[in-house]
């Protein structure tokens, strides 16, 4: 037995973070009003001072909402110690790792401190795209060292993302899930791979939403209101995009597109990579995809809508589930439904995957007259009307009319297999799934990932539950098929389970 095999049973008490900006400020705070007691160092100085002071200001504000009470946040700044000497962090039972993201400065760090604390100490890092295998790989114990991922701002994400690098052993892990949840925090497991879990994870969402607009499928801002109106999502992804700043999204996209070797599912968009040259970055230059005045987006001008609505109405065929939704919203409105389209006839489909060209050219219907409704997430919210380049502005009117006839607002996009909903919704899964047949992560945690790192309203296997496993893939299918690319090919973990009737979140059967 080691000595590093004692520290199994004993709780990690004493914490030392290196590094006190953004992140090591945020490391500390949790870790101090998690009970524990952290020891900061700043190779800059009084960098560890002006955090702790932040920090207790941060903790007077709770205070005052009456989060914690005065004498806890008092005992939480007392446990703050700062140290001048890096050698001082020889005590630590846990050194958390928090500066410049630069492997070889990381490298050094690490080798550095092992020159310093015993052999049982547990070193992790906090980096956002550096290999905790790398970090490693200059230390003599790397079995003691894993990732310990935290997102900004600290105090108010409760994800963090332990990490295990390839000679990480498995008690190291259990002590970071037991002090992530001390720091109230929700740790997940997550393999050391490109972008981790949630940087991974949002390949789904951002990518797509930009590839839709790359193609000209619909508007940004209606692409933002189908996502947070229909789909309810809490930010639409170009939003999201302006918050975040072209600058810090471009780069993160292109680095795990790199990561993956090219991995299609993955590949970013021109669109963000010009904004970034231009300087366009979104709220903080105060112009992105959408402008700001005083740092609140503009919000551009609703499309009225069209007043003269059709009044006989076919539903052509499509989705089941949607066919009824559709039916029950058409009689509400008080519109005839025939049973077959004639020449006065608007004919509606309520398609799951499959493009309007495509159904037109299947079921020989005069393209004029037809156009799609995305029923996928019901009617309730923004509706999403689908035309071609066929569709006469009369019948785009009429059917805009009638989807609007309660005031609800209508996006009208595009020909597109899968909407924008469900292309999004389909893209998120797979990736998810691509994460879960690669062992990334497991569906449950990437699950949890998704709620606390991307602040999404479901994971992608409870949307996939939802909504329906077989019409996530049958969604993809038809996207594959259409454009012919591999960017769409359903994941082996979707297909296989779907073939089998099994739940999506099963996991396989060996290792
Ligand atoms: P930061 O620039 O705000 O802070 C880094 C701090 O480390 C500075 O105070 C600096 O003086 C100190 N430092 C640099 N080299 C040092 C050394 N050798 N020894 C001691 N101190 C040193 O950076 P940050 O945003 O807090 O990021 C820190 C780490 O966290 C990076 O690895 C980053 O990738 C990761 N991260 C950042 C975010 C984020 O949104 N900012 C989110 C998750 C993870």
């Amino acid at each position: 037995m080691t000595d590093m095999h004692d520290n199994e049973a004993k709780e990690i008490t004493l914490v030392g973070v290196v590094g006190a900006g953004t992140m090591g400020q945020g490391i500390i705070q949790v870790a101090a009003a998690g009970g524990m007691t952290v020891l900061a160092y700043d190779e800059k100085p009084q960098a560890a001072e002006t955090a702790k002071s932040k920090i207790a200001n941060f903790l007077g504000r709770a205070v005052e909402k009456q989060r914690m009470t005065a004498s806890e946040a008092a005992a939480a700044i007392k446990r703050i110690i700062i140290i001048q000497k890096f050698e001082d962090l020889a005590k630590a039972d846990l050194v958390i790792e928090a500066i410049i993201e630069n492997l070889e400065i990381k490298k050094s760090l690490f080798a550095k401190l092992e020159s310093v604390v015993p052999q049982h100490t547990i070193l992790a890092s906090n980096t956002s795209s550096l290999s905790i295998t790398g970090i490693a790989s200059n230390c003599e114990h790397p079995q003691r060292v894993a990732g310990f991922h935290f997102f900004n701002p600290v105090p108010l994400m409760k994800l963090v993302e332990v990490i295990p690098g390839l000679r990480t052993e498995s008690w190291v892990l259990d002590k970071l899930m037991d002090v992530g949840t001390r720091m109230t925090r929700k740790p997940v497991i997550c393999a050391d791979t490109p972008g981790f879990l949630v940087n991974h994870l949002g390949r789904g969402y951002m990518p797509e939403a930009l590839r839709v607009l790359d193609e000209g499928i619909a508007k940004h801002n209606d692409i933002d209101c189908i996502m947070t109106g229909a789909a309810g999502f809490r930010m639409g992804p170009f939003s999201l995009v302006d918050l975040v700043g072209a600058d810090v999204a471009s780069p993160v996209m292109d680095a795990i597109y790199q990561q993956y070797y090219h991995e299609p599912a993955y590949q970013p968009s021109q669109i963000l990579n010009l904004r970034m040259q231009g300087g366009i970055l979104g709220l903080k230059t105060g112009s992105g995809f959408y402008e700001y005045s005083k740092g609140k987006k503009v919000e551009p001008e609703p499309v009225d809508t069209p007043q003269n609505r059709s009044m006989s109405v076919h539903i052509g065929n499509g989705d089941v589930e949607g066919t009824k939704l559709l039916t029950a919203f058409i009689e509400s409105a008080g519109v005839t439904i025939r049973s077959d389209a004639s020449d006065d006839t608007l004919t509606l489909l309520p398609l799951v995957g499959t493009g309007l060209s495509t159904a037109i050219a299947l079921n020989g219907l005069d393209p004029t007259r037809t156009v799609a409704v995305d029923t996928l997430f019901g009617l309730e919210g923004v509706r999403t009307l689908m035309v071609t380049p066929a569709t006469s502005n009369e019948v785009r009117a009429q059917a805009h009319g009638l989807l609007g006839v309660d005031n609800a607002s209508v996006a009208v996009i595009n020909d597109s297999p899968g909407f924008v909903s469900q292309r999004l919704v389909a893209m998120i899964v797979n990736v998810a799934c691509h994460m879960a047949q690669r062992g990334v992560s497991s569906p449950e945690d990437i699950d949890t990932g998704a709620r606390l790192g991307l602040n999404y309203p479901k994971g992608p296997f409870e949307l996939a539950e939802e909504i329906g496993a077989n019409r996530i893939l049958k969604i993809l299918e038809e996207l594959e098929a259409f454009y012919g690319e591999p960017r769409y090919r359903p994941s082996a973990w979707l297909r296989r389970r779907v073939d089998l009737g099994l739940p999506l979140d099963l996991p396989d059967a060996v290792l």
